[in-house]
């Protein structure tokens, strides 16, 4: 089962130990797997997407 969290930062929800937008300590979701298409991918090939997006920007 995996562990959905949602940011009370930013309102997003993510896979990680910590909000990839604003570093804060996302708290436990309790929301099922269906919503899982709102959360940011959190794979480490977008992150380095994004890194590359905003560093040739
Ligand atoms: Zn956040």
């Amino acid at each position: 089962m995996t562990d959905l969290k949602k940011c009370n930062q930013c309102k997003e929800y993510t896979l990680e130990e910590l909000c990839p937008k604003c570093n804060e300590q996302p708290k436990d979701a309790h929301y099922k797997f269906v919503k899982i298409k709102d959360a940011i991918p959190s794979t480490k090939e977008h992150f380095d997407k994004k890194r590359q997006k905003k560093s040739n920007n």
